[in-house]
């Protein structure tokens, strides 16, 4: 019996193609009132506004908010009272994309989990594929998995840093004189040990073992292109978005109540988005260069009375958030940036000087611009893909190397003889050919003739 084990790598061919966004901008300008439905104005309010935001430089607790009755917690979303009881950990940034970080006493432990379910799963489906693409490690839960077809119909499972698996395992069976001879083509070990140990039950004399321990592995390449929709958008993910820049205006002690606009869109069915993309500039002035970023950015200024959100996922999705209005409180500005491949998080600063004339420009679509779209999808993608392909060449070119060497006929410690060198060449092309046609998109004689110039050269300079 023989047995490949196939893995195959693709080249990203990325679309980008926004769903239906948030809805349309209507000319109603109720959503949008100019003061606070609850001025900051009886010296109790002040004074318990007064401590969250001293509280606001403790980053990372929130303990204060059971500081007595008067400050006990509204949660987010029904607008019933937080007990410790009741309360959650609720993740800033969503842990199913690569957060790590949490508040308390923003969301009912039963309102936690709805929001979890719906609006947050809907926001890691539509940012699965950069999830993939980047590998995020995710704190928690199995590795993420996405089923795709490929331009030419092939069906993958996508997987961690763009690695490509096949869905089914492949069962070939040719009768021959002494019986029936399987060949087996399955994605990974397991699949193989799987597909054999069903085998075994209808014919009892396979080794799986031994068959498993004599499989050979391949690589090889879809023959078609991988399509992602990175689309982003919607009324679930737009309410994980503005949740999110809502959990960090908490912790950074900005009473929830005060933020008008986010509690309005999260509360009601038909509230209307209080957020917009934002790409005819970038926000984040000290961008790290090449990573992926998951950015969360509050600053609530009582010059303009807003309290502002920016909320970026992946360095490409960008949205800035207008949470509340009429705001009278100090100064507080608050970021958090990590990296999701790993949580690392980034020192940065975001400009979120806005104000009520921009958020109207932002909402009604005049500051999401294509070009810039494009560029911050390039500056991520453009050097991450580029990366990707070049340790694989790498691989895919040592791999080669070491086989021709090790079967080009020399005996150990001999000068190649040139015969030798004319076998390590053809051993070489052989295995990269389908590198260079299926990645690099050479047809098969300039691949060919690529692979014996790179192998000739190897041989000149050893
Ligand atoms: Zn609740």
């Amino acid at each position: 019996m023989k047995l490949l084990l196939v893995t195959t790598q693709e080249i990203f061919v990325y679309r980008k193609n926004r769903l239906n966004d948030r809805a349309a901008p209507t000319n109603d300008s109720a959503p949008f009132p100019t003061n606070s439905p609850d001025g900051c104005k009886s010296g109790d309010r002040q004074e318990h506004l007064a401590i969250r935001v001293r509280a606001a430089h403790v980053i990372g607790t929130c303990r204060h908010l059971y500081e007595g009755p008067s400050v006990r917690p509204i949660c987010a979303t029904c607008g019933g009272q937080i007990t410790e009881a009741d309360d959650s950990e609720e993740h800033i940034i969503s842990a199913a994309i690569g957060g790590r970080r949490t508040v308390r006493g923003l969301l009912h432990q039963v309102c936690n989990n709805q929001a979890g379910q719906t609006w947050d799963a809907e926001l890691e489906r539509q940012l699965r594929p950069l999830a993939l693409h980047f590998g995020v490690q995710r704190q928690r839960g199995q590795t993420l998995r996405m089923a795709i077809t490929t331009t030419a119909g092939e069906e993958l499972l996508l997987g961690p840093k763009g690695q490509l698996t096949m869905v089914r395992p492949n069962i070939t069976r040719t009768p021959t004189p002494q019986g029936v001879n399987l060949q087996i083509t399955a994605g990974s070990d397991a699949q193989a040990r799987e597909v054999l140990e069903a085998l075994k039950r209808k014919t009892p004399h396979i080794d799986v073992e031994g068959t498993l321990a004599t499989a050979q592995v391949r690589r090889s390449y879809a023959q078609g292109a991988v399509q992602l929709q990175l689309g982003f958008g919607g009324e679930l993910s737009g309410r994980s978005l503005v949740k999110s820049a809502l959990a960090l205006a908490h912790q950074a002690g900005i009473p929830v109540d005060r933020c008008g606009d986010a509690l309005r869109y999260l509360r009601e069915a038909d509230g209307t988005p209080c957020f917009g993309y934002y790409y005819v500039g970038d926000l984040i002035s000290d961008r790290p260069a090449e990573k992926p970023l998951h950015c969360v950015a509050i600053e609530a200024n009582p010059e303009t009375s807003l309290i502002l959100g920016y909320v970026e996922y992946f360095g490409v999705h960008r949205a800035v958030v207008c949470l509340g209005r009429g705001y009278r409180g100090e100064a507080v500005k608050c970021i958090y940036a990590i990296d999701p491949r790993n949580g690392a998080t980034f020192d940065l600063s975001v400009r979120l000087a806005f104000d009520e004339a921009d958020i109207e420009a932002i909402y009604d679509y005049r500051m999401d611009d294509a070009s810039g779209r494009q560029e911050a999808f390039g500056q991520v993608f453009g050097p991450a893909l580029h990366a990707q392909r070049e340790a694989e060449r790498s691989r895919v070119f040592k791999e080669a190397l070491d086989y021709a060497w090790a079967n080009c006929g020399a005996e150990q410690n001999e000068m190649l003889t040139t015969q030798n060198m004319a076998t390590i060449s053809e051993l070489f092309a052989e295995r990269v050919m389908p590198w260079l046609q299926h990645v690099e998109g050479a047809s098969a004689e300039t691949a060919r003739r690529q692979a014996k110039a790179f192998a000739d050269f190897i041989l000149r300079t050893a």
